[in-house]
């Protein structure tokens, strides 16, 4: 079911994603070569205790998941591109880092990821990472209410495939709100002018991923970590976005923070 939230429910919306939006970009700056990934977990819990948030994480069970989750961040490191469970790694030099945040604060979930690379940079992984934002920024753009779910899908297919790379539609953009994971389902590729119309209150996770040569996907054994099945790289962009009559409002920008 699709929920619309009322002009008063986005503004109870903003401190989480402001929250969000400040996790992620202490993490980002705090992750360097040398840095355990069980510390970037670590670390977020401490500011979600902090906080008083509630991580969407640590309990969740989904039909897939082998287990809870555990932990309260996902990690994911090269290959790895999405549900990366954090574990006993050491990040090296040239390593490409996404990290996927999402907790509660007062009942209302926001919902962002982001990717980089922790020492010298390939120049073909920014250019995936790039690749994965500028998505991120036409998914935006194209979230008004003038709009469809497939404007959405269009505007980062078009992104990707300018690029050279392809799509997996698996995982995608949903609905965010009192939960994480909510309807609609927005996938990254779809047909422009098709699908739910976008309306005023639609609150949403949109997130782009691509891997650089491939569109499919292997789970780790460790129940959650999904991989490119041909071990190239991948690169995640996430914010959660509230539409509204007045256009797209984004929620956990992090641009108020000077950082990207
Ligand atoms: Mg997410």
């Amino acid at each position: 079911m699709i929920e619309l939230r009322t002009p008063a429910e986005i503004e109870q919306m903003r401190p989480v994603g402001r929250f969000v939006a400040e996790v992620l970009a202490t993490l980002r700056d705090e992750t360097a070569v040398g840095t355990n990934l069980l510390s970037i977990d670590r670390r977020a819990h401490e500011l979600i205790r902090r906080t008083g948030a509630e991580s969407c994480y640590i309990d969740y069970h989904p039909s897939f998941g082998a287990s809870p989750f555990g932990k309260v961040i996902c990690t994911s490191i090269n290959d790895a591109v999405l549900h990366g469970l954090p574990h006993d790694y050491t990040l090296r030099d040239g390593d490409l880092v996404s990290l996927d945040f999402a907790v509660s604060i007062d009942g209302w979930v926001a919902d962002s990821a982001v990717s980089f690379v922790v020492g010298t940079a390939r120049d073909e992984d920014l250019r995936l990472i790039e690749t994965t934002r500028r998505a991120l920024d036409a998914a935006i753009e194209a979230a008004t209410v003038e709009h469809r779910i497939g404007d959405i899908s269009a505007a980062v297919a078009q992104v990707a495939r300018g690029e050279g790379y392809s799509i997996n539609t698996d995982f995608g953009g949903h609905g965010v709100g009192r939960v994480m994971h909510g309807d609609p389902h927005i996938p990254n590729d779809g047909k422009a002018g098709r699908g739910y119309p976008l309306r005023a209150g639609l609150v949403v996770a949109l997130e782009p991923w691509f891997l650089a040569t491939t569109d499919k996907l292997v789970t780790d054994s460790d129940g959650w970590t999904l991989r490119s099945a041909d071990g190239s790289r991948g690169a995640h962009s996430e914010h959660t976005v509230a539409i509204t009559a007045d256009g797209p409002i984004v929620l956990t920008d992090r641009s108020f923070l000077g950082v990207d």
